[in-house]
């Protein structure tokens, strides 16, 4: 592990992650999801101050399990990034991240169908009704920790119901689908 993880760091890491998320239902071999509980940023990464910069939690969860941190530059550019088999931007599980290429990333959102399943797609799939139920059961997911198990529940069942991809189901929870409907 590397040093810069001191003990107060790390509980600052662990006590902001719930392993108890959801199964992602593209891949459900991959069992459930570790939800960051903090921070998240407007990427919809979640995000740690670690005492000189915010960082996205996903890379430090790949570092804090002893995996080095890809760092081949080209042109000044990260060519390698750490990626979530689960898609799911605000997971830590270690199992469910991968290293590759930024061309990795575009072919794996091909495979899960990213690209099919924008905005104009789940415009169509969902009714603004059910944009306002899914985006309160995800900020349901978000707060209390007591009632976090039953959010869960209900926010997968939301998504299963509505037949979405996690991603899409994300994406209007964070906004990002959905707009003209104010969070
Ligand atoms: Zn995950």
């Amino acid at each position: 592990m590397a040093t810069r993880f001191d003990k107060n760091l790390l509980s600052r890491f662990w006590g902001n992650v719930n392993k108890d998320g959801y199964t992602p239902l593209h891949c459900p071999e991959l069992g459930p999801c570790w939800i960051w509980t903090g921070a998240v940023s407007g990427s919809g990464y979640g995000v740690l101050w670690t005492g000189k910069k915010l960082e996205t939690v996903h890379r430090l969860s790949w570092e804090i399990h002893g995996n080095d941190l890809p760092k081949h530059k080209k042109n000044g550019r990260v060519e390698i990034y750490i990626l979530h088999h689960c898609d799911n931007p605000v997971c830590v599980r270690e199992s469910h991240l991968f290293s590759g290429t930024s061309r990795d990333n575009s072919l794996d959102s091909m495979r899960k169908l990213r690209h099919t399943c924008g905005e104009r797609n789940s415009h169509a799939i969902l009714t603004e009704q059910q944009v306002i139920q899914l985006r309160e059961a995800f900020k349901n997911t978000r707060v209390a920790r007591e009632a976090e198990n039953k959010a869960i529940q209900e926010w997968r069942f939301l998504v299963r119901s509505f037949k979405i991809s996690n991603q899409t189901a994300l994406g209007v929870a964070y906004g990002r689908l959905w707009k003209h409907i104010p969070l």
